[in-house]
């Protein structure tokens, strides 16, 4: 499956608003990091990543993409993001 870059401004609203207080804004920008080659720099990053703050936590639940103002569809991108990582 082909994925594309989000177009994140790294506002960081969205992080501002998850509930289980993760943070979407770096998670986004390691997503595009990934797709632009930096595998190896976002698995490090990930597997440095604070225990239960991980794109895995996400339960879709949306708050973060309702203030989003690149109506980005986080909680997809964050799944995928899990799944490139593997
Ligand atoms: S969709 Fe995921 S990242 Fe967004 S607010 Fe809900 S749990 Fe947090
Ligand atoms: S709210 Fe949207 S544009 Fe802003 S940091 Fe989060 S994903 Fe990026």
């Amino acid at each position: 499956m082909y994925n594309e870059k989000v177009d994140c401004i790294g506002c960081g609203a969205c992080s501002e608003h998850c509930g289980l207080g993760l943070d979407p804004c770096n998670l986004m920008k390691l997503y595009n990091d990934f797709l632009d080659g930096k595998e190896e720099e976002v698995k490090a990053a990930l597997a440095e990543y604070p225990e239960g703050k991980g794109p895995d936590r996400c339960f879709g639940c949306g708050a973060c993409q309702f203030w989003c103002p690149q109506k980005i569809d986080i909680w997809h991108t964050m799944g995928t993001l899990v799944n490139l990582v593997k």
